[in-house]
């Protein structure tokens, strides 16, 4: 555990400019160690000063004023205890949109971005029909029918707070009236409900004994539901794989995002099932990030 690195209030003048403040939060991050200081210290002081990150640094010289230095020690001491930025915040962007969270959403990753990516290249050319199991934030599905306006599409997670909040992030993305939001374990309340174009998941996929080993930020911030896989990882796939060709329409695919070291294991899964293996698309890293199954 890293030690806590207390800021110092004096570094914090209230009588101060936006400019001082930056740099006192920013060495105080660098000197705990987090693992982007600069850039934590300008989003964190522009939430606290009420302007974007980039009016924030051609206004330096502005004095922070004293509830924006009060709200920002907050957020500092916030940071301090490894909490991510995008929670301070309340809300995350994903695929150029910003995504509200709650405790039983995760923090959408870039990564995802992918699974985003390679459905829209798989996606019918007609009005595609979509399902997104463990929606958590709505980030996929929300994506996707922001891209396309001819879709429509279930979000289905077991939280009923991540539906509350799905269902917010599509009403404030503009495509509410094609989104429903379903709560529910895995396919089980999709019984009667197959005719999917594309189904996408993000499930959780660490194995249970990787969680202690996580950093701080995911481990102590992100909804464990949403992470833990079970003893291999691949409790979550096992299910979904299990109805895959149930749930597709006819051309239909599921693509489904995958932990490292995960994308051989989950492709002969769904082979188990009855799925055709189709393709694996790389994240922004190389690793092989997506696997993608016809029925
Ligand atoms: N990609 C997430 C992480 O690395 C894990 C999310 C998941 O289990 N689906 O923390």
């Amino acid at each position: 555990m890293t030690g806590h690195v207390a800021l110092d209030p004096v570094a914090l003048d209230p009588g101060g400019t936006r400019g001082a403040a930056l740099a006192a939060v920013r060495g105080a991050f660098a000197r705990a160690g987090l693992d982007e200081p600069a850039l934590d210290a300008r989003i964190l002081v522009a939430e606290a000063a009420g302007v974007r990150p980039g009016v924030l640094l051609a206004e330096l010289e502005r004095p922070l004023g004293a509830d924006a230095t009060a709200r920002l020690a907050g957020f500092a001491a916030r940071r301090l205890a490894h909490e991510p930025v995008w929670r301070i915040l309340g809300e995350a962007e994903f695929w150029g949109l910003r995504f509200r969270l709650a405790p039983q959403t995760l923090v959408p990753r870039p990564d995802t971005e992918t699974l985003v990516e390679t459905a829209l290249a798989l996606a019918p050319g007609r009005a595609p029909r979509i399902l997104d199991l463990g929606t958590g934030s709505g980030c996929i599905l929300v994506a996707l029918l922001a891209e396309r306006r001819d879709a429509s599409g279930i979000g289905l997670d077991r939280s009923e707070e991540a539906c509350r909040t799905a269902r917010e992030n599509a009403r404030a993305n503009g495509v509410g009236d094609r989104a429903a939001f379903v709560v529910g374990d895995w396919t089980g309340a999709l019984a009667p409900a197959p005719g999917f174009d594309l189904v996408v998941s993000n499930p959780p996929y660490i194995p249970e004994g990787d969680l202690p080993g996580l950093a701080r930020e995911v481990r102590a911030h992100d909804p464990v539901r949403a992470l833990d896989g079970g003893a291999d990882g691949l409790d979550a796939y096992r299910a979904i794989l299990a109805r895959g060709r149930d749930l597709l329409a006819p051309g239909g695919v599921l693509a489904v995002e995958v932990g490292i070291g995960q994308a051989e294991p989950v492709s002969r899964l769904g082979e188990t099932h009855g799925l055709v293996f189709l393709r694996l698309a790389r994240d922004l890293a190389g690793i092989p990030r997506i696997v993608v199954f016809g029925r």
